[in-house]
């Protein structure tokens, strides 16, 4: 985004907008706290913006100020649609490709002939909206947002509602400020936030400390599917729809799982297989430490994409014949996976 690009959108933004503000599928923390900052930003600038997410979100995001206010396009269909059609901009944050808003609202969005401005640190985005805000060094969206904000010279006009939903995002993309993607001006930014308003201690809790009983015991069951492969430096989890229904699972439960397979000394690969009866699919979530792209690996075997570091994909096939192709294919990495951390 350069210069020209920023005063075409301080001239846009100078008169009042009705604007839409839309995250990826599933949106997590990153997303969702995007899409909100830049609702309030909006909004307290006189323009009528929306947040229209492809679906719902976990309940630890809900708390976040004015989420209420968020329209779901599979549950509210009408109301989204409607607020697309009156939209003269349309915000995409947190995501590199239409697609990854869901087919339904792919097909909405790809007739949207409006102005798009899309945030994001993705790798390879699509060039679909006339301004593209992409750089894949920065550790979240959120904190891209902050950026955005400092271009427009508006950073003072960041309230404690939208220190709030940065500081969400940057601390849940960054697995509260570890990951190498955290930079010291990751911590400016975090130090900036709470000064003006971001409460730390509340944010943390509220977003870490609201398990439910049923998301525990899963968590148990997950760490007790848990299976290492030495060789490779992998670990993998599987949680079957069947462990779902007995652990009352809801969406969200599984997030951050894949973690702990990354937790133990010695792997550099994690990967969680999660079965949805309902979407005829497995979700897969990769991770890895150093060199080895599960970008790459997503990619290449299993659909999908994201970060080198942070990957997502799927597979059509069933649970166990998506762990059999996942165990077929290690071996082409085996030199990868090794040279990959050095701790
Ligand atoms: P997660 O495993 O938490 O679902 O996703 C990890 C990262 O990869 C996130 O940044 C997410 O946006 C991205 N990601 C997840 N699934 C996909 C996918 O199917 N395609 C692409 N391109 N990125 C994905
Ligand atoms: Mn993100």
């Amino acid at each position: 985004m350069n210069v020209d690009e920023i005063k075409e959108i301080k001239a846009l933004l100078s008169t009042p907008q009705n604007v839409v503000i839309v995250p990826h599928r599933n949106p997590d923390g990153d997303a969702i706290g995007a899409s909100l900052a830049m609702y309030h930003y909006l909004n307290n600038k006189g323009h009528k913006a929306t947040v229209v997410a492809p679906n719902d979100y976990p309940n630890f995001l809900k708390w976040l100020p004015d989420s209420k206010e968020t329209f779901k396009f599979d549950m509210q269909n009408r109301q989204s649609k409607s607020a697309l059609e009156e939209a003269s901009i349309v915000f995409l944050l947190d995501f590199n490709a239409l697609h990854r808003v869901g087919s339904d609202m792919q097909n909405t969005l790809e007739k949207y002939d409006g102005t798009f401005i899309m945030i994001d640190h993705h790798q390879q985005p699509d060039t679909i909206a006339k301004y593209l805000y992409s750089d894949v060094s920065i550790c979240s969206t959120c904190q891209m947002v902050y950026h955005f904000l400092e271009k427009l010279d508006d950073v003072s006009a960041i309230t404690p509602e939208i220190a709030t939903c940065i500081y969400v995002g940057i601390m849940t993309d960054t697995g509260s400020f570890r990951f190498p993607s955290t930079t010291s001006t990751t911590h400016r930014i975090i130090a900036d936030l709470i000064d003006k308003g971001a409460e730390n201690a509340k944010i943390h809790n509220n977003v870490y400390d609201t398990n439910s009983y049923g998301r525990l015991q899963l968590l148990g069951r997950a760490l007790s599917n848990l299976v290492v492969i030495n060789k490779f430096k992998t670990a993998y989890i599987t949680l079957s729809q069947q462990e779902l229904d007995e652990f009352n699972f809801e969406k969200g439960d599984t997030e951050g799982v894949v973690n702990y397979a990354l937790s133990l000394e010695g792997v550099i690969f994690a990967a969680i297989f999660i079965e949805d009866v309902e979407q005829q699919i497995i979700k897969i979530s990769l991770r890895s430490k150093g060199s080895f792209s599960v970008n790459k690996f997503s990619r290449e075997h299993f659909d999908g994409g994201g970060h080198d570091n942070a990957a997502g994909g799927k597979s059509t096939i069933s649970l166990d014949d998506t762990i059999s192709k996942f165990l077929s294919v290690l071996p082409n990495h085996q030199k990868d996976l090794l040279n990959s951390y050095e701790a």
